[in-house]
């Protein structure tokens, strides 16, 4: 544990874009880095904007784990706050620059930002002055205005901050600014990260698991828990409703020709989803399907499944292939998730010869000589959240 205060520099990049409705953006994102800090005293604080945390040293992991999981900003910096006096400013700088230097940096440029016009030196004098105290305290540190190592940041604003390197932040927008989406989340690579993309791009979650005891384990179960635990750390307060889909899958098994069962069970999944997500007041279907990555994600499949649903159904995956999906599952935390080995009910259930091109009016028919109404019903009666 470090004591000390500790101030960050939030950088807030799409948002700037949002010129009429901006503020509406960054009340929204401020209120969602106050839940996600909640307990922690971290002070959220505006200054013409530029947003700062400022936090005990105590708590100042917890800040950066924050900063690292909050759609809506492009990058922050942990940044030193001093009065405004030449002199605090360059011994600043000099501090940043040994830091850089730690980090492995070789070479260095000044940048300087001055709001603030009473302070005596323009930006151009400060960059000389404090470039040249680097350079007496640290002869090995060069100056390169071209490609250097680090750029150490000044700006004088109602205070001065100082700050060298400068993290990435998840960019996107704040999540709540655009609306809220019924996750349908699998235990798979997939959906988690279907639901990531969406919360970037400003969506609420809620999510559905369909779980199909004891066809599929607790374990299975336990799995979609944990996967929704960490979408919660993106997201705030995601809901997870668990129903049972055992009734549904025997159902489908007994009645339905058997290359059909995968592309009528997407098809129950997707109505009573659709139920699901009128309770949570969402706007839309989310879930993990990629073209072509699977018999029931060709075009014709995807069609006859998304002729059950009564709202638009997203899938932020459909253009990703394997490579790229595992990839980002494993930049999110979901990917060791993921992999643990329980099957899903799909996998227990997926017939040897699939039909690949369903057509919209068989489906229908097979689906309606089902007769799930009731059996869908009583599903929806069984749901639990976690
Ligand atoms: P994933 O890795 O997301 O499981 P997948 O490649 O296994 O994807 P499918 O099993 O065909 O693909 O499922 C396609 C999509 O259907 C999933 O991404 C998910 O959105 C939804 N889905 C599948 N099974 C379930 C389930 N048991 N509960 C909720 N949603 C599901
Ligand atoms: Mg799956």
């Amino acid at each position: 544990m470090t004591p000390g205060k500790r101030t960050y520099l939030l950088k807030l990049g799409e948002l700037t874009l949002k010129r009429g409705n901006k503020h509406v953006f960054e009340k929204i994102l401020v209120r969602n880095l106050s839940a996600m800090l909640k307990g922690s005293a971290a002070q959220t604080i505006t200054h013409d904007g530029r947003f700062f945390i400022r936090c005990t040293g105590e708590v100042s992991q917890r800040v950066e784990d924050t900063l690292n999981h909050l759609p809506g900003i492009t990058g922050w910096a942990k940044v030193c706050e001093v009065e405004k006096s030449v002199n605090a400013v360059i011994e600043a700088c000099v501090k940043e620059a040994q830091l850089c230097v730690e980090g492995g940096s070789r070479s260095f440029k000044l940048e300087t930002r001055r709001t603030d016009k009473s302070f005596p030196l323009r930006s151009y004098e400060l960059n000389c002055m404090a470039g040249n105290a680097i350079c007496e305290a640290l002869p090995d540190f060069r100056v390169d205005v071209h490609k250097p190592d680090a750029i150490i940041r000044v700006e004088i604003r109602e205070r001065a901050y100082i700050y060298g390197a400068e993290k990435k932040g998840l960019r996107g927008l704040p999540v709540g600014t655009a609306g809220r989406g019924l996750l349908l989340l699998s235990g798979g690579i997939d959906s988690p990260v279907a639901g990531f993309l969406m919360a970037l791009r400003g969506m609420s979650l809620a999510a559905v698991y369909f779980h199909s005891y004891p066809y599929t384990s607790d374990d299975a179960k336990q799995k979609v828990i944990d996967l929704a635990a960490l979408l919660r750390s993106y997201t705030l307060g995601l809901k997870l409703c668990v129903i049972s889909f055992t009734a549904v899958q025997q159902r489908i098994k007994e009645y339905a020709p058997e290359e059909w069962s995968t592309v009528l069970l997407r098809m129950a999944m997707m109505e009573c989803a659709s139920s699901v997500a009128h309770y949570h007041k969402c706007k839309c279907l989310i879930t993990g399907e990629s073209l072509g990555q699977v018999a029931s994600q060709t075009i014709e499949n995807l069609t006859c499944s998304e002729s059950r649903a009564q709202l638009p159904v997203f899938r932020p995956l459909i253009g990703f292939d394997k490579e790229a999906i595992t990839k980002k599952a494993v930049e999110i935390g979901s990917f060791p998730i993921s992999i643990r080995p329980y099957d899903d009910c799909c996998a227990l259930f997926s017939p040897a010869h699939p039909v690949l091109r369903g057509n919209t009016s068989t489906a229908a028919q097979l689906y309606s000589e089902l007769e799930l109404d009731e059996i869908l019903h009583d599903a929806l009666q069984t749901r639990e959240y976690y």
